[in-house]
């Protein structure tokens, strides 16, 4: 069910409009409103689960679904050579939506580096 002050929610629902790509019985995806690469998709299960802190190994079919849409569109939206897949989980990932999300970045140049010390 529905949590109403989750936006990620809302457009699982439909009642804020984002630029949906793909939707089917456990997933939505569509493009981040501030993209940090050429392409930035986020992945979302439709109903609401707040971080991959909180999943159960129920979950594990919707995961397995949520990389595998955002494999398929970033290669459709033009990462033929690659993207970067991102789930920022909790305080300490500086998750900023807690409604689980999968980020899938790519586009034409090589992005930069992974996180270092
Ligand atoms: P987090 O830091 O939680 O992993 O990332 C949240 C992401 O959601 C951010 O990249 C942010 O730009 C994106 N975002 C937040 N609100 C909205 C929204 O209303 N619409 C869309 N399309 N993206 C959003
Ligand atoms: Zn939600």
């Amino acid at each position: 069910m529905a949590v109403t002050d989750c936006i990620f929610c809302r457009i699982a629902e439909g009642t804020i409009p984002a630029g949906k790509l793909y939707e089917d019985d456990l997933v939505v995806a569509f493009h981040d409103i501030h993209p940090a690469a050429p392409v930035h998709i986020l992945v979302i299960p439709k109903a609401h689960v707040s971080s991959l802190a909180s999943v159960d190994s129920g979950h594990e079919p919707l995961l397995g679904r949520l990389l595998a849409v955002g494999a398929r569109l970033a290669k459709e939206q033009g990462c033929s050579d690659g993207f970067r897949t991102i789930v920022n989980t909790g305080r300490v990932g500086r998750q900023e939506v807690y409604h689980l999300h999968v980020h899938f970045l790519g586009g034409p140049e090589v992005l930069p580096p992974m996180l270092k010390h």
